[in-house]
């Protein structure tokens, strides 16, 4: 399943859709997305597995950032550097990202050895990752029922 995604750009009112779908091909269209709205661009990566950063390739050019054991684990795995030649940057606690303040932090042998998320306290955001799956959650089933 696509999902699509809106989004702005500075010069239009509102934009086409950046419509998700399978690597690669996702991967450059959230790239164009990325274009179209013109501003900085930034990639976290929560994980070292491959679907989650198969098109680190079309981003070369932004500041990769993740929990700083995942970002170890990331910068010492061929098939991650083979796409990404610059190091991922680090984070132990918070970051400061364009104008907003992330913390960072992981959970140990779940969906993986190191599950990084992220959060924002102050707007009471939470980024799980692969932490949660669709319908898996009980909280999240009441939510949204089928
Ligand atoms: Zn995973």
């Amino acid at each position: 399943m696509r999902h699509p995604i809106q989004y702005r750009s500075s010069r239009q009112k509102i934009g086409s859709f950046c419509r998700l779908g399978p690597a690669p091909v996702f991967a450059a269209e959230l790239r164009n997305c990325v274009n179209a709205i013109n501003k900085p661009g930034t990639v976290i990566i929560s994980h070292n597995h491959g679907d989650h950063f198969g098109g680190a390739g079309n981003f070369g050019d932004l500041d990769f950032y993740a929990e700083s054991e995942v970002a170890e684990q990331l910068n010492s795995t061929t098939d991650f550097t083979d796409l990404y030649s610059r190091k991922v940057i680090g984070v132990t606690g918070t970051q400061m990202i364009g104008d907003l303040t992330f913390a960072f932090d992981k959970v140990s042998n779940a969906e993986t050895g190191e599950n990084g998320y992220i959060y924002k306290v102050k707007h009471k955001i939470v980024f799980a990752e692969d932490l949660i799956y669709n319908l898996t959650h009980p909280y999240l089933e009441r939510i949204y029922p089928k």
